[in-house]
């Protein structure tokens, strides 16, 4: 697992980087079966990837195949989106009905770019096309330009990536006016995703024993052969329920905080900590006012959070050996504390969305959502649909946190429910 970390924010040809993936595959122990899902974009420039990811990594590992080409579990769509849901059917898929030792789910997910070489200037973001320059990715440039056709008919993928990254990230790249506003929009979109994917497994753990090896990252589309650009990586093992972290690494999904080289005729992006200090902006400020709103949702729930409060210390407790195993490495805490906390959240919710926004406020994230829609809900008296849409709302504010924040609520959510 070491050599896939040490990759993430260096561009490599794709084949060479599914090699290296398929070794590492390769080198865990006690696997006896294998499953395989993609999430690429619908790009037809994608073929490539699809077929080199079935080649290079899927036909090389399957030896118990079922059949010659039902190896990938394959999502395609606008944008590359990774669906939500999608894991629990990857891992039902794949399951065998005799296990012997581990099934090893190997997750890729893909966002591209476009690179146009000319001479020794690379332009990004656009590719060649039948001998003409289009846009590459073609969505995610859709994304930040804000088409107007979004706004006259619903566009459901659109509306997915503008909440995915959230208004603060979209700002944040659209500042960005030169080329390599592609790539940090398709790595900040390949980081968030791979992170989302490490959720779902905390949502959704297997029943039987599974290893995930999950990555992330950039599939750069060129004349001639592709490279890839990986930007996370995680292994994760999960049996009976219980989901834990073996290792994993990624770039920062801040904007900001993302250095791209593309001096060379290959990317690197470098999203180290030597750029913290001009993130520690976002701290968000104490909103008085949700207080006494909060207190009352708290009164009203209570009850409810006692009806349930063993399934509150099981979760809970996965979470806090979690966060034990990875606290004394401060990378790992930093990347791992907001998939932990999705997860967790998600998890809760999934017993009973009030449970989820019980938890949430209990944690002291009452902060984290917009006071005067709680307090609506309070007033005309709580249903489980009005929850879930709040419970939906916090996901989605949660996914936007930065890791400091994350970790803030993750630790406070642990210490006071008990
Ligand atoms: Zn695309």
């Amino acid at each position: 697992m070491k050599d896939l970390h040490a990759m993430i924010g260096k561009e490599k040809p794709l084949d060479q980087f599914h090699l290296s993936l398929r070794r590492v595959a390769g080198q865990i122990p006690g696997i006896s079966a294998h499953g395989f899902c993609l999430v690429s974009c619908s790009d037809e420039r994608e073929g490539v990837i699809r077929s080199g990811f079935d080649r290079d990594v899927a036909t090389a590992l399957m030896s118990d195949a079922i059949g010659s080409e039902d190896h990938v579990f394959s999502i395609s769509n606008l944008g590359s989106r990774l669906e939500p849901g999608a894991f629990p059917l990857v891992d039902e898929h794949f399951m065998r009905k005799t296990a012997r030792g581990s099934k090893l789910l190997i997750v890729e997910i893909a966002s591209h770019v476009g690179r146009i070489r000319d001479g020794d200037t690379h332009g990004y973001g656009q590719v060649e096309r039948f001998g003409r320059q289009s846009l590459c990715c073609g969505a995610l440039t859709a994304l930040l330009d804000a088409p107007v056709t979004a706004e006259t008919v619903p566009h459901p993928w659109f509306e997915h990536l503008n909440a995915f990254f959230g208004p603060v990230r979209l700002a944040a790249l659209r500042e960005i006016n030169d080329s390599t506003r592609m790539i940090a929009v398709a790595a900040v979109h390949a980081t968030l995703q791979a992170e989302s994917a490490v959720s779902e497994v905390f949502q959704h753990p297997s029943e039987t024993p599974t290893d995930i090896l999950l990555v992330g990252g950039v599939s750069v589309d060129q004349q001639g052969a592709d490279g890839f650009l990986p930007v996370a990586s995680y292994h994760l093992r999960a049996d009976a329920g219980v989901a834990e972290i073996v290792s994993g690494y990624s770039l920062r999904t801040t904007p900001e905080s993302l250095k791209i080289d593309v001096s060379g005729a290959r990317i690197g992006v470098e999203g180290g900590a030597t750029m913290e200090g001009r993130l520690k902006v976002q701290r968000r400020p104490s909103d008085a006012k949700a207080e006494p709103v909060a207190k009352a949702a708290l009164t009203t729930l209570s009850d409810l959070v006692l009806d349930h409060k063993e399934e509150l210390e099981t979760r809970l407790e996965q979470a806090r050996s979690h966060v034990e195993s990875i606290r004394h490495d401060a990378a790992t805490w930093r990347s791992f504390a907001r998939p932990i906390l999705r997860g967790l959240f998600r998890g809760l919710g999934d017993v009973q969305p009030e449970l989820g926004v019980a938890a949430m406020l209990y944690g002291g994230g009452e902060n984290l959502f917009a006071s005067h829609k709680l307090r609506q809900i309070i007033d005309h008296g709580p249903s489980t649909s009005a929850w879930r849409r709040v419970l939906q709302e916090i996901e989605a504010e949660l996914q936007q946190l930065n890791h400091e924040d994350a970790q803030r609520v993750l630790e406070c959510l642990l210490s006071k429910i008990a």
